[in-house]
């Protein structure tokens, strides 16, 4: 589990968060849904130790990691733009924490081939990142983001620079992703339409709040403030 406790972060006079506390629960898949400028990245960005908060604690699997650096919180983490190793083939990038850690070349070999065989990259191991496309790099990202069996991973809008369909189709890839690894799963999007449909656990923000947290059936059928009610109501 991920409890974040009050956190508040102010750059300047703006505020950020104001006064913010989440719990995601173990093993879920939970998204933070809201506007753009909502707070989300700075959230997704505390918790992974990226940005310091001005106020308030995280604890990640019963460890206060308020004050550990991110390097040390056993966090995987996918962005929007993915940042692949571009003169290194699909195989080494998703080795790379793994090697970094010195970990025998073949048991490095055996865990790539298991994670590209589930985000469905199997036969693409030689390949570079310049000959896969936007989708299939992504779910490079991911299989290299979970290489290290981090306790916990963040994804901050991992599909928003990619179109339409290919973002339903990683949808799907994810929701079966973590149906198979279970790890505990923190989701960044402004898009209600995929927290909907792949998310256990939905905390919407708005506005360096988080106005509601609940199953996607809950706060749909029974929105907190208008403010839910608005943002998921024109789906579905
Ligand atoms: P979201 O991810 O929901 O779009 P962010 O967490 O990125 O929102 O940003 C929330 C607000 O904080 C925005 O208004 C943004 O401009 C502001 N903000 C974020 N990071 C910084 C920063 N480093 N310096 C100044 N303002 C920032
Ligand atoms: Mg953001």
């Amino acid at each position: 589990m991920i409890t974040v406790s009050n956190v508040s972060k102010h750059f300047g006079d703006f505020t950020a968060l104001d006064d913010v506390s989440l719990e995601v629960p173990d093993g879920s898949l939970t998204a933070l849904l809201g506007p753009s400028g909502s707070g989300k990245s700075t959230l997704l960005r505390i918790i992974g130790g990226l940005e310091w908060a001005d106020a308030g604690s995280v604890v990640i699997h019963g460890d206060d990691v308020t004050n550990v650096p991110p390097q040390k919180r056993g966090i995987g983490f996918v962005f929007q733009h993915y940042a692949a190793f571009k003169h290194m083939t699909v195989r080494d990038n998703v080795g790379f924490g793994l090697k970094i850690r010195k970990t025998p070349k073949d048991k490095i070999d055996a865990r790539v081939d298991e994670l590209l065989n589930i985000v469905g990259l199997g036969g693409f191991a030689k390949r570079y990142p310049s000959q896969l496309s936007g989708g299939q790099r992504q779910r490079m990202a991911l299989a290299r983001a979970l290489a290290v069996e981090p306790k916990v991973l963040l994804l901050d809008e991992p599909f928003g620079a990619l179109d339409a369909k290919v973002r339903t189709e990683l949808r799907e890839w994810l929701r079966r992703l973590h149906d198979e690894v279970h790890v505990t799963t923190l989701l960044v999007t402004h898009d209600q339409e995929e927290a909907l449909s792949i998310a256990d656990n939905i905390a919407v923000m708005d506005n360096a709040h988080i106005e509601q947290v609940g199953g996607p059936r809950e706060l749909y059928d029974r929105p907190a403030n208008p403010f839910v009610m608005g943002f998921l109501g024109p789906v579905a």
